[in-house]
């Protein structure tokens, strides 16, 4: 099995064993995106523990690569203070539609399972709408 295999068992995962799927109640921030190219739309809301954000999930409907994508990003900044979320989606974002050669940011390394995306074009707002949707929510809050 090649590394892009690999990747793929692990996006395939997490489109079907999504991480932090669904609604939370009373969320302190909210967060919107939507792909019409695609048809993915995600909802995200947040709760918040002083700066940290404590819990964050999302629903909607979109393609496997938005919802493992979604559910990857959950995970990353689960825990995180704003401006390290913001960071990380940053980092993400710039990483992701950066040239091939662009190392993976080491606290970023399960996230480099997306980099089989890279190479199709069409695809990349897939990936990238999760992380808009934060970029919304931690701006809203
Ligand atoms: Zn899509």
């Amino acid at each position: 099995m090649d590394l892009a295999d690999l990747y793929k068992d692990v996006l395939m995962d997490h489109y079907r064993r999504p991480r932090n799927h669904g609604r939370v109640s009373q969320p302190d921030a909210v967060g919107h995106g939507s792909n019409p190219l695609c048809g993915d739309e995600l909802e995200l809301g947040a709760k918040f523990d002083g700066d940290a954000i404590k819990q964050i999930r999302f629903r909607g409907r979109g393609c496997s690569l938005c919802l493992a994508s979604a559910s990857m990003m959950t995970e990353a900044v689960t825990g995180k203070v704003r401006a390290e979320a913001l960071n990380i989606s940053t980092a993400v974002q710039e990483w992701f539609t950066a040239g091939a050669v662009t190392p993976v940011p080491a606290e970023l390394e399960p996230l480099a399972t997306l980099s089989v995306v890279r190479g199709f074009p069409a695809r990349r707002r897939c990936v990238l709408l999760a992380w808009e949707a934060l970029d919304d929510a931690l701006a809203a809050r």
